[in-house]
């Protein structure tokens, strides 16, 4: 029984970071790896500020965990101490809980109950609790591998190693289902891989948790591009069916700022994947912002991440742009009574270090050199409009603009949809009007046999939603397999 009074003993504590000068010296995570026994007891403290909510919006509904993740149980759990079980709770509903615990904004904390009120002293800190769990298990040997008992005969092709691709892969494997993931890319994980900075997870997390999806005995093909190095024909030969989960990597462009063609000026992970391939030790990254001035335009994920690795990479200066107004977090009088998800999550660790951020900003115009080379932005005032349609537009506040040194320009403005492949075509993929493939709700796409998850069905998504995809296609798969299954299914196709 958990103690309904635990959050008026103690507050909330978020997960401590390292010093700010340490994070800059090299691309370690950012939170602190305490000692097991400190750590372990702080967690259990902020545990006990659960209330077992008789509703507990944070599980589950359409603003708290999307994997249904068992929250009030395993706070209980941490609080009495118990962290086997807490364990095998977690990873009942979340095949990567250390994922979710590094790179989540907790959509679960912002439906908290006791997120709407500050008296109540914030949320539970769900996501501390999340990974805390996550490290014990890996730490004491509760995650072990789990080998399927039977085998269906059938196999099962999947088109992508990020987060959903592996979800659906774990699944599918133990359900006795042989599985081959093909990766376009040298080394596995997507963007985990290539896209998510070492500071926000280090790869050694990554890489733990494929060694035990091999040990289950998923296979993987890395460097294998599907529709080029194997044809749709010998992909339906060969397998009974195939998940795609190829991401939705086609980068959103700015088309129309005058400049934008000029040397400089890049899509984000133009600069991101050079920069996590220098990390993994594949030599100099061709895009460092070392020794030059750096604007990110966007103030979402993608351009923290851009912001955090310039930083580190030694640039002179670091501006981040946004059209929005300064998101309440980092506002010193915010006194509203209401949940600020989103916006509180708008403000990362990367931001703290270096580097200032500019809101309610847009560029004119990039300004170049005589060589072709971006040197200046002209920044205006600006605020966002939308119409009765809900259509947004940006209006300037007025024609004075601002001029700001710019060597690299990062356009970290979303993403567009799925990016063209020869796979789509030749399997005879329809795709929505967002540029994501379509598919019924089994979660098949317009080939028969061909299923769609994670970011390729839902847009870029928060990497608790790929899991929860990825784990929905499993069951969608098996049952188109065997005509029934028993795999869970968290969500449904939007
Ligand atoms: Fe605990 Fe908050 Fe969930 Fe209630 S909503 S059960 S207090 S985590």
């Amino acid at each position: 029984m958990a103690d309904p009074q635990g959050f008026m003993k103690f507050s909330r504590s978020d997960a401590p970071k390292r010093p700010k000068p340490d994070r800059l010296q090299d691309w370690n995570e950012v939170y602190l790896r305490e000692e097991p026994a400190e750590r372990n007891a702080a967690v259990r403290t902020q545990a006990t500020r659960c209330m077992d909510c008789g509703i507990p919006f944070c599980h589950s509904g359409t603003a708290g965990c999307p994997l249904g993740n068992l929250i009030p149980e395993w706070n209980d759990l941490v609080r009495r101490g118990d962290w086997e079980l807490a364990s095998d709770r977690l990873h009942a509903t979340n095949n990567f809980p250390e994922f979710t615990g590094r790179l989540c904004p907790a959509p679960c904390e912002a439906a908290c109950v006791l997120a709407i009120s500050h008296d109540a002293g914030g949320a539970v800190a769900i996501k501390r609790v999340e990974e805390t769990i996550a490290d014990v298990s890996w730490e004491n040997g509760y995650v072990q591998p789990s080998q399927a008992t039977v085998s269906s005969g059938k196999r099962v092709a999947i088109v992508g190693s990020g987060p959903a691709g592996l979800a659906a892969a774990q699944q599918l494997t133990r359900a006795g289902h042989e599985v081959v993931v093909y990766e376009r890319d040298d080394r596995l994980g997507g963007l985990l891989r290539y896209g998510i900075p070492e500071f926000k997870m280090e790869k050694k997390v990554l890489d733990r948790r494929l060694s035990q999806l091999r040990k289950e005995g998923t296979r993987f093909v890395t460097g294998c591009e599907v529709g080029v190095d194997i044809t749709v024909e010998q992909l339906r030969a060969e397998f009974d069916s195939v998940v795609l989960a190829v991401g939705a990597l086609r980068g959103r462009d700015d088309k129309t700022t005058p400049g934008r063609e000029l040397e400089g000026v890049h899509l984000a992970m133009d600069h991101l994947v050079p920069a996590n391939r220098a990390v993994e030790g594949d030599g100099p990254s061709s895009f460092s912002a070392e020794g030059k001035h750096v604007i990110v335009i966007g103030g979402g994920d993608t351009g923290a991440d851009c912001y955090g690795t310039a930083t580190r990479e030694g640039a002179l200066s670091v501006t981040q742009l946004d059209q929005y107004p300064m998101p309440p977090s980092v506002r010193d009088d915010d006194r509203s009574p209401w949940p600020v998800w989103p916006h509180i999550l708008r403000t990362y660790p990367a931001h703290e270090e270096a580097g200032e951020r500019r809101f309610t900003v847009a560029v004119k115009r990039f300004v170049g050199d005589d060589e072709g080379h971006v040197r200046f932005i002209e920044l205006q005032q600006v605020r966002v409009e939308k119409d009765s349609s809900g259509r947004r537009s940006v209006v300037p506040l007025s024609d004075e603009v601002e001029l700001l040194p710019a060597d690299m320009v990062l356009l970290a403005i979303g993403f567009e949809g799925v990016e063209h492949m020869r796979l789509l075509d030749d399997l005879g993929i329809s795709l929505t009007q967002r540029g994501t493939i379509s598919c019924g709700s089994d979660w098949q796409t317009t080939a028969p046999g061909v299923f769609v998850c994670g970011d390729a069905h839902r847009g870029a998504s928060l990497v608790v939603w790929a899991i929860a995809e990825g784990r929905s296609v499993a069951n969608a798969v098996d049952r188109f397999l065997t005509g029934s299954s028993n795999l869970p299914s968290p969500v449904i196709p939007n």
